[in-house]
């Protein structure tokens, strides 16, 4: 009982709040009493607080993991309100100011470091990361790291590794979204046993979730005076498309709304912007793909509308999440209709590799020269046609079946500005490190203001490693004798065996990818049952994550009001056969060349994007997906019939 109280002390005393949220004490003691746990908490039910309040209990560091660093600056802004000493880093930041970063967290000033997760590969922050006393390694959005979630990010599936080289002992999973399946994959590959794991569920009270089928061509017109009820309410508008995002959003603004659109295709400062003027309520609604809104805290979101279907059950769970975190009622509203199914499944058939791209990638690990493999992984992902997050995906899993194990990331460029003359930076050294130093310093080029590092050159002039040059490099860096940069990502790879068969491996990773493509598709066709459901929408939404709700009717759903919403069917569309096959793929093929295939041609005409089509500009042809409306096993078995039979599709 002292304990629970010097706790609930705590939380006053450092942040200001009188008592617990659901969940949050049952985690905070298993954290404070050595162990690893995870807080599955709906979305704005405090999961941060789960680990600030250990971070300033704990003696050191707690590094803080996100998928994406933006979703980390409403927990700084909190942090740094109440005087705690925590900082992000990131690639925006100055030299000077990432410099003093991993000064203050080496020497303890700070308690809380936020990372993205990519930042692990980087070879100067695992050089430091290496000097920094951790307690505690938090993963936000902890389902990333299952392959069955929604949000799967193969960056993730090496954090156990990276957990095992720094030696972190505890770990604290953070999530709001995540089925069974999800839960079990987290907790064995992060070990936080099942003890551990605190589950408040995902029922919201406060939202009222409505299903509206409504026609194509009426949605506009729903979506305007849907709006204009309270035309300055914060709303989000999520559609698919980037330039469906545009479209809708100059059609409110023609209409008087204070719309904006927002999407990955955008300027980052642009993006930066649109999501500073919704927060700080100069900008009423934005019209935006998912890219937007993991991690917006802004509490008052009051509506958050479906122009399109989401993907699953699960992103729909996490956009809806984002309304009414002040508790207030807030809308989450899906104009439903059965239009854009096929381009949601065509965002999946993208994303599946061909079979003969796996090959060329085993076959060209297999001709590697030793066993040290380097890759840039945008220009492999252009070579191969695959897309870079499969890309990724792909080289995990031969990292599973023991073909490669990833060693670092470096970075081929290094360059630097001398802030001191460089006879003047090597008299700062005597003996053996004064040799090695001119070394260094002969063998770089200075062109205008940058001067380039020539390791190679060092090293074959000099008997060293390279970990010594860039030490070197960065301690000039760290004295402020250079001003130091690095460019060009490469990862390296070890290895393990060449001892495979690649018919054997391509066939089996192929099958994995099948096996999520399918998963992928089942998941919007269980979303469209779920929307159509013949009971309590909040009901059928909480049992989907494992939860069961006493009551019948939730009183808050459309289900509940009005009864079972019908979806209106796709248009219907001009029959395939009316189409001249030769006449809209003829300019594709002479483009294409070798890299036809039957996949290929059905991508093309289907819109889906791939790295080959942006390399070749095959975009800008008019019939580039021209059958975005149609099912992509049509157009494939459209394109079939029409391709001649000696065509060799498979290998
Ligand atoms: P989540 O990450 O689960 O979506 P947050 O951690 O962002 O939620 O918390 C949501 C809001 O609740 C924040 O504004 C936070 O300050 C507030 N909050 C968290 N814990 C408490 C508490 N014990 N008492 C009052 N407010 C709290
Ligand atoms: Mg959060």
């Amino acid at each position: 009982m002292a304990e629970d109280y010097i706790l609930e002390k705590q939380l006053q005393k450092y942040f200001g709040f009188t008592s617990f949220k659901r969940g949050q004490k049952e985690v905070i003691t298993k954290i404070m009493n050595g162990d690893s746990a995870a807080a599955i908490f709906p979305t704005g039910a405090g999961k941060s607080i789960c680990y600030q309040l250990p971070a300033v209990l704990l003696p050191n560091l707690t590094l803080v993991v996100s998928p994406l660093l933006s979703l980390m600056k409403d927990q700084l802004d909190f942090l740094l309100k109440h005087r705690i000493s925590a900082a992000r880093l990131d690639s925006t930041l100055g030299r000077d100011e990432y410099n003093e970063i991993l000064r203050k967290s080496i020497n303890g000033e700070i308690k809380i470091l936020m990372i993205s997760v990519e930042r692990f590969k980087n070879e100067r922050f695992r050089y430091n990361l290496e000097k920094m006393k951790i307690s505690l390694l938090v993963i936000d959005e902890a389902h990333c790291i299952s392959e069955w979630g929604h949000n799967f990010r193969p960056e993730y599936l090496k954090l156990p590794d990276y957990r095992e080289e720094f030696g972190i002992n505890q770990i604290l999973l953070l999530t709001a979204t995540a089925t069974e399946q999800v839960v079990e994959d987290m907790s064995l590959k992060l070990e936080v046993p099942g003890k551990n794991i605190t589950i408040t569920g995902t029922y919201r009270e406060n939202l009222y979730l409505q299903v509206t089928p409504v026609d194509k061509l009426k949605k506009n017109k729903y979506l305007l005076q849907r709006i204009e009820e309270f035309p300055t309410e914060p709303t989000i508008v999520y559609v698919t498309l980037q330039k469906t995002s545009e479209n809708i959003s100059n059609f409110l603004c023609t209409n008087g709304i204070n719309a904006h659109h927002y999407h990955a295709g955008m300027k980052n400062e642009d993006r930066d912007n649109v999501q500073n003027r919704f927060m700080d309520g100069s900008l009423d609604c934005v019209v935006a793909t998912i890219a937007f809104g993991m991690g917006i805290d802004k509490k008052d979101i009051r509506r958050v509308i479906h122009y399109d279907l989401p993907k699953s059950i699960e992103s729909y769970s996490q956009e809806i999440g984002r309304s009414g975190r002040d508790g207030h009622n807030s809308l989450c509203e899906v104009l439903a209709n059965k239009d854009s199914i096929n381009i949601l499944e065509n965002f999946i058939y993208g994303d599946t590799p061909e079979k003969k791209s796996i090959y060329k990638l085993l076959s060209q690990l297999k001709k590697n020269n030793g066993f040290v493999w380097e890759i840039k992984p945008l220009s492999l992902s252009n070579e191969l046609n695959i897309r870079l997050l499969p890309l990724k995906t792909l080289l995990v899993y031969l990292d599973i079946e023991g073909i490669i194990k990833p060693k670092y990331t470096f970075f081929s460029e290094y360059s630097f500005k001398y802030n001191i003359s460089s006879t003047k930076l090597a008299n700062n050294f005597e003996g053996e490190r004064a040799s090695f130093v001119k070394a260094v310093l002969d063998n770089c080029s200075t062109k205008k203001t940058w001067t380039y590092v020539d390791i190679q050159g060092i090293q074959s002039k000099y008997n060293t490693d390279r970990k010594r040059i860039i030490t070197a490099l960065e301690y000039f860096d760290g004295k402020g004798w250079i001003e130091l940069q690095s460019k060009q990502a490469i990862e390296v790879y070890h290895i393990v065996t060449k001892a495979f068969d690649i018919k054997n491996i391509t066939d089996k990773i192929f099958d994995l990818f099948k096996l999520r493509e399918v998963q992928g598709i089942r998941k919007i066709h269980e979303m469209i049952s779920f929307f159509e459901s013949d009971s309590c929408i909040s009901k059928r939404l909480s049992e989907y994550f494992g939860e069961y709700l006493e009551k019948e009717n939730c009183g808050h759903c459309s289900f509940c009001e009005s009864g079972k919403a019908i979806m209106g069917n796709a248009a219907k569309l001009t029959s395939l056969t009316s189409f001249n096959f030769n006449e809209i793929t003829g300019e594709f093929g002479k483009i294409i060349q070798d890299d036809y295939s039957l996949l290929n041609v059905t991508k093309f005409l289907c819109g889906i994007r791939m790295p080959l089509f942006t390399k070749l500009k095959v975009k800008k042809l008019s019939s580039f997906g021209i059958f975005e409306q149609y099912p992509f096993s049509d157009v494939k078995q459209w394109v079939e019939k029409h391709t001649a039979e000696d065509m060799s599709v498979d290998l």
